[in-house]
């Protein structure tokens, strides 16, 4: 058997080392048309921010060391520039000399990735403004940044790879302003959780510019000139172009291979494309996502190198194995924060008419009492009807890779809010707390759902009239050193002694400082007879997180998105 694999990075190099573990005897030949292949794409921001020192690093394996390795015949700056699929050939071309020949296949696999998107922008062409994708990418920006007097540096959009890029380049003790036309950063999860983010990046000094675009640059001498849509301009010795990227299918759209409603290559559940001899994997394919069930393209490695098994093990075995896709498990480090996600977000259960309840928990990321615990924000999102778990996004400083792995995993297999509950862990102080944050958010959205609780949702302290009655049920210092609208302060250790003083015909609002003693204060309102009693969810501290950036920025949301 022969195969030809197009793209030699993440999902390609998976495929070809598979395919050697399971054929020993087979013909694999796999073009790619930049200078390395298998390299660590994910390292490159902290190469460039000098985490990473050693260049080498970089590279999981050459042409060389993969073809002795694995036998694989490695042909690097080789651009396959066309797929006849009636004579089951490609055309590639050699980078170096132009030189063009054809090579045939019994099976091809697509692993062309993404490519960053570079809008139209007037002045774009000038020098200085880049984009990351691969290795030729971080030595031009590693080079520029060494050689030429940089001191000010503009990250244009705030993903995953936009927020690396600031911290490295902050790191490098450049001046560091994000530029991003959303009310917010990291689109993949709900507000809260990118306003606290936004909080600690804008205290290590970095500028955060939201619901702002650039319209055009003008280069002034050595400098950029930024024209920002409010009119602002701003100046920049450097750009990173992190807008988003886009699935490179031009080779499939040319071969005729059918794409799919988000713009990546159609593939079926064994990863095949319309073309019975041809499979894809990667970032240019698209699958439907197992929680809204439409289609979406996910660019992560993760998913990459996994598909890449599937698709080897379906190419030798035929098609045995069902690739179940992603629910877009990712996590970002950003100076001493990080913040992962796994499954959809509200905003998007929301646009996808998914009937959803989100219950916000925060914890502390080991026991209290032994040294340097640190607040741990979760957030889930789960089905009022069965609780199922749609998603789970958290910001913390410790621990939250462990957290966000063990709801990516309950989530992935469909698992409901029973399952945090009743999650058995690993317990000793240093790591975690008898009852862990993960337990945590599962017994505050059981409670939701058993309607022993009701929450509101910061978003919603504005509605509350002139009727109603919000508590505050902090103690009194922690009241008088911040509150909320008109609330009234009543301790929940005092609140036993002073139910006289709540009407019991009001609407009542409480809540505390994370969402906690609010709880406790309405099961004992409740049980003294008092109806329609809600306990804002994540309590003060994420109704000040979110207005203290809803007031720097200005911004405007629709209040469900927001929750
Ligand atoms: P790629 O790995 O991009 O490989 C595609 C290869 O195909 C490219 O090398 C390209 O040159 C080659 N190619 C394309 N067309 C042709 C052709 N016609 N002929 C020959 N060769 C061709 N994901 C995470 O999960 N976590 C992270 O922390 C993370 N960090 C990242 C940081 C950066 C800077 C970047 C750029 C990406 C990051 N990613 C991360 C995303 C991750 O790298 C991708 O999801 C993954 O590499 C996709 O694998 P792929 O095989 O589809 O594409």
């Amino acid at each position: 058997m022969k195969y030809i694999i197009v793209g030699a990075v993440a999902g390609g190099a998976s495929t070809a080392a598979r395919l050697r573990r399971i054929d020993e005897h087979a013909e694999i030949i796999i073009f790619e048309k930049g200078e390395h292949i298998s390299y660590a794409n994910c390292g490159l921001p902290y190469y460039i921010g000098n985490v990473i020192t050693n260049r080498n690093a970089l590279f999981v394996q050459t042409a060389a060391s993969f073809n002795k390795r694995f036998n694989i015949d490695v042909r690097t700056l080789t651009e396959v520039i066309s797929i006849n699929r009636k004579s089951k050939t490609i055309t590639a071309q050699t980078q170096v000399t132009g030189e063009m020949y054809e090579e045939s296949y019994d099976k091809l696999v697509l692993s062309p990735g993404a490519e960053p998107i570079r809008p139209q922008l007037p002045g774009i062409e000038n020098q200085g403004i880049f984009t990351l994708r691969n290795v030729a990418d971080t030595d031009y920006i590693k080079s520029y940044v060494q050689q030429k007097v940089v001191k000010k540096a503009v990250v244009i959009g705030a993903g995953f790879i936009g927020l690396e890029m600031a911290e490295n380049l902050h790191a490098l003790g450049l001046d560091v302003t994000i530029v991003e036309m959303s009310n917010q950063i990291l689109a993949p999860v709900d507000f809260p959780i990118a306003a606290i983010l936004q909080q600690h990046i804008r205290s290590k000094g970095v500028n955060i510019l939201l619901n702002t675009s650039v319209k055009n640059f003008e280069k002034k001498e050595t400098q950029l000139k930024l024209s920002l849509s409010n009119d602002d301009v701003i100046d920049a010795d450097i750009v990173i172009l992190s807008i988003g990227v886009k699935p490179d299918i031009k080779l499939s759209v040319d071969a005729g291979l059918k794409i799919g409603d988000s713009k990546g290559i159609w593939v079926n559940e064994f990863l095949q494309t319309s073309d019975p001899n041809i499979y894809a994997v990667g970032d240019a394919i698209e699958f439907n996502n197992p929680i809204t069930n439409k289609p979406m393209i996910t660019y992560l490695a993760g998913p990459a190198n996994k598909q890449g098994r599937i698709c080897a093990d379906n190419l030798a075995f035929g098609n045995t194995q069902k690739y179940k896709g992603s629910i877009n498990t990712a996590i970002v480090k950003v100076f001493d924060m990080t913040v992962a996600v796994a499954g959809t977000a509200s905003k998007h259960l929301h646009q996808s008419k998914i009937k959803h309840i989100v219950s916000t928990t925060i914890s502390g990321s080991h026991a209290g009492y032994y040294p340097n615990a640190k607040p741990m924000t979760i957030q889930i999102a789960f089905s009022p009807e069965d609780g199922r778990i749609f998603n789970a996004q958290i910001a913390g400083y410790d621990g939250v890779d462990k957290r966000l792995d063990i709801l990516a995993s309950i989530i992935k297999k469909n698992g409901k809010i029973e399952e945090l509950t009743e999650f058995e862990h690993a317990y000793a102080p240093p790591f975690s707390s008898a009852k862990d944050p993960v337990n945590m958010a599962g017994f505050a959205a059981e409670n939701i759902l058993l309607k022993k609780s009701f929450i509101f949702y910061w978003n919603e302290i504005d509605k509350i009239s002139s009727d109603d009655i919000l508590i505050d049920v902090r103690t009194k210092n922690e009241y008088n050193a911040g509150k909320t609208g008109n609330a009234i302060n009543i301790p929940v250790d005092e609140i036993r002694n002073r139910l006289s003083e709540i009407p019991k015909n009001k609407n009542i609002f409480l809540y505390c400082q994370a969402g906690l003693r609010g709880y406790l204060a309405q099961r004992i309102l409740i049980q003294n007879g008092f109806h329609n009693v809600l306990n804002l969810s994540g309590g003060y501290q994420i109704w000040e997180t979110c207005n203290k950036e809803i007031n720097l920025t200005k911004i405007k949301v629709a209040t469900n998105e927001l929750h």
